[in-house]
């Protein structure tokens, strides 16, 4: 069975992420994968396979988790176009399945938010 892991690096990043190299093993996780796998690890109850339909525009939580997700990934400065460009080129994979997850209702903002303050906690 494929590892948790392996497989969030297949969904988030290799479908989703346009900066995915596959034949890169990196070490340095960019927080929208670490936050994915959280929530998998985590209580959170999310699907990966067979999302529902988006119960809003995906668009409306763009801001929101920019604010949340963002300011604490090891690319932010600096190193993610998504950033880089104030939003024109396309986030990370782990940003793009989070908001898709967002947009389908399967997690709420409250859920990254969660996370991530837990994750700053842990780096104090
Ligand atoms: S969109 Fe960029 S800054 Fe935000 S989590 Fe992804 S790689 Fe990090």
């Amino acid at each position: 069975m494929m590892k948790k892991k392996e497989r969030i690096r297949e969904v988030a990043c290799s479908q989703f992420c346009p900066y995915y190299k596959p034949d890169r093993n990196e070490e340095l996780a960019c927080r929208g994968f670490v936050v994915v796998q959280q929530l998998i690890d985590g209580d959170t109850s999310i699907a990966l396979e067979g999302p529902a339909q988006p119960a809003m525009h995906p668009g409306d939580m763009t801001g929101a988790l920019r604010d949340r997700l963002c300011s604490g990934c090891p690319f932010y400065d600096g190193d993610c176009d998504f950033i880089l460009t104030g939003g024109s080129a396309p986030p990370c994979g782990g940003f793009t399945l989070l908001l898709h997850l967002l947009g389908a209702g399967s997690i709420t903002i409250n859920d990254v938010t969660k996370l991530t303050d837990q994750e700053q906690q842990k780096e104090r």
